[in-house]
């Protein structure tokens, strides 16, 4: 779905729409815009409507950037002590498959949601919202 900037949402240099707050609220995975309302209906879906404001959140685009910025955390949270670990020490391959992998799932998965908070946070900031969908002529 095409991205667009729209004229009627602030920029964030816009006190009213700062980017840290955003990214904050949404990191925490409540709605950007009052802090207070849930910004998801379960693990991922974004509410359509937030319950203490209304806002739509829905309407920023996260796509394919939450599993990105994921697994680019988890990478350097997992690999990094994995190659350190190996480095300085000797461990047989069964070991470090019982623990690795299960952490690369685990940490992928936990870290998701909030990531993904953070990334419609940033939008929410930025003013970049879905482009409407186009109506089909009569
Ligand atoms: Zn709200």
């Amino acid at each position: 779905m095409p991205v667009i900037l729209r004229d009627d949402v602030p920029p964030a240099a816009e006190p009213s729409r700062p980017f840290m707050t955003g990214l904050g609220c949404g990191f925490t995975r409540r709605c950007p815009g009052c802090g207070k309302g849930r910004l998801f209906d379960g693990y991922l879906k974004v509410r359509p409507a937030c319950d203490a404001c209304g806002a739509d959140n829905d309407r920023y685009p996260a796509d394919d950037a939450p599993p990105y910025f994921t697994i680019l955390l988890v990478g350097h949270l997992v690999v990094g002590p994995m190659l350190w670990l190996h480095a300085i020490t000797t461990w047989p391959l069964w070991q470090s498959m019982s623990v690795f992998p299960p952490a690369v799932v685990a940490l992928t998965l936990t870290l998701l949601p909030f990531v993904k908070g953070a990334v419609i946070g940033a939008a929410w900031s930025l003013g970049i919202v879905r482009e409407p969908e186009p109506t089909l002529p009569a």
